[in-house]
């Protein structure tokens, strides 16, 4: 066993002196250390804090720029819409201004005489000529020979509806058709029509007026002739009633109407639109008000 003797007998007071400051030395250098930590610590807290208040700052910020720039995409989001609604209604506006001038324009240049109402104070002017016209194929008349001319616009209404009778074995032919002021006139002698002294007391026989215009046909078949008196009692008559509103045609004078003497041959054409109105409510062409009918002016040729 080995004794370690501390402090001896032969240490000196020297020693304990020296052992003393060294413990106060190193307990000083602990305690300074100690402070010093303690001091950085409070220092690195301080700036801990420091940044998390600043985060917290910085994160505030940011939120109410977000916020900031949310509101402003929303406002410029807003305006965009505005702008483009404004856009559109100018557009609008604009569109339904060029409708209304190419409905101004169409009605303009729209033959207002072509579904005008004759009668014995309004007739046609003796001037007045289609617009333009074709000659019927000799098959459709009855005296092929004799040319007969119709409007060209009205021409595949009438086609059309000659075409689609002759498959049930309707024999309609075309007896009459466009006729000139001057052939009326002719006609009229012949018919002992006495004139007036001038187009106010001329006592215009209203269906001339309307074969004038182009758009109207005297009906015969072929076992009747040029006597069609009796075309009322025919199957053709009745294929007519039945059927030539599907093709904008009507008959002007009815039976019982109170303008005009019955005509079962005489058939005019009025439009699609026009014709199918009159038959789905039971109604004559001469019934309508004027107003009325030129509502069908601009769609007459419409399919
Ligand atoms: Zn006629």
């Amino acid at each position: 066993m080995v004794r370690v003797q501390v402090g001896g007998p032969k240490m000196d007071k020297k020693t304990n002196i020296l052992l003393i400051f060294l413990a106060l030395v190193i307990i000083g250098y602990l305690g300074h250390q100690n402070y010093t930590l303690n001091q950085t610590k409070i220092a690195l807290e301080i700036e801990l804090e420091n940044t998390k208040q600043d985060f917290v700052s910085t994160t505030e910020k940011l939120s109410s720029d977000i916020e900031e720039f949310r509101d402003l995409l929303v406002t410029t989001q807003s305006e965009k819409i505005t702008a483009e609604q404004e856009a559109l209604r100018q557009q609008e506006l604009l569109d339904g201004m060029t409708n209304t001038l190419g409905l101004y324009q169409k009605l303009a240049t729209t033959d207002r005489e072509l579904l005008a109402k004759y009668s014995k104070v309004y007739f046609l002017n003796e001037l007045y000529t289609p617009k333009l016209s074709i000659t019927i194929p000799p098959q459709y008349t009855l005296e092929s020979e004799k040319e007969k001319m119709i409007s060209a616009e009205v021409w595949p209404f009438l086609r059309q509806m000659l075409d689609d009778a002759s498959t049930t074995s309707t024999d309609l032919k075309i007896i009459s058709a466009f006729r000139s002021f001057d052939t009326q006139s002719t006609l009229k002698s012949g018919y002992k029509v006495t004139f007036g002294s001038g187009a106010s007391t001329f006592s215009a026989d209203q269906g001339y007026s309307e074969h004038q215009l182009g758009t109207t046909v005297d009906f015969t078949t072929t076992k009747l002739g040029t006597n069609n008196l009796t075309f009322e009692k025919t199957p053709e008559y009745k294929w007519l009633t039945e059927n030539a509103y599907k093709y904008g045609f009507i008959l002007s004078y009815p039976k019982g109407n109170a303008y005009y003497i019955f005509e079962p041959w005489h058939w005019r054409f009025v439009g699609k639109g026009l014709a199918l109105r009159l038959h789905d409510e039971g109604k004559n062409f001469y019934d309508l008000s004027q107003r009325d009918i030129n509502e069908y002016l601009l769609t007459i040729f419409n399919q």
